[in-house]
């Protein structure tokens, strides 16, 4: 496992430092194709805006704003790099599979499935960071959630509340 450690190293300094997709979708109307949600981590104070422009089928666009920690920039922009473009199926897909890896524990990090984001699987033995690597994926999650619903009006702010960290 210690190349993946490595991995994690490298990729975490890289994309918190230069983080990919880092902006914002001007005249982003809810219900035109475009919605953003907010997201803070008050453990941690990492603070975030996601935005994600879709036509319900394919993740046309993917960006985000924000500012806190390295874990946190590295995972929002790996979330945005690997996630843009793929079809929503696709997108559940991963994303289930990436808060399962962190928030349960259960699942053996499989590079096949996530590909490079299988390296955030060592942040759950930091339970106090797990919060960090989840937050741009429960925004995310609350972002599709919502998609299927008729006409959303739910833009309420998201904190990850249910992820059990102890
Ligand atoms: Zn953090």
């Amino acid at each position: 496992m210690s190349n993946l450690r490595d991995l994690y190293q490298e990729l975490v300094l890289d994309h918190g430092q230069n983080p990919r997709n880092n902006r914002a979708i001007d005249d982003c109307d809810h219900g035109k194709g475009c919605t953003h949600r907010e997201g803070y981590n008050p453990l941690c104070g990492d603070k975030l805006t996601l935005y994600v422009k879709s036509d319900g089928k394919t993740l046309d666009d993917l960006c985000f704003e924000g500012s806190g920690c390295a874990i946190f920039t590295a995972s929002s922009s790996m979330l945005t790099e690997v996630l843009k473009g793929k079809n929503i199926a696709e997108v559940r897909e991963i994303m289930d599979e990436f808060l399962e890896m962190l928030t349960t524990g259960e699942k053996v990090p499989d590079p096949e499935g996530l590909g490079k984001l299988a390296v955030f699987g060592g942040v759950k033995d930091f339970p106090a960071r797990v919060k960090c690597a989840t937050l741009p994926w429960r925004a995310l999650e609350s972002i599709l959630a919502s998609e299927g619903q008729s006409e959303g009006t739910d833009d309420g702010a998201v904190d990850s509340n249910n992820d059990q960290t102890g």
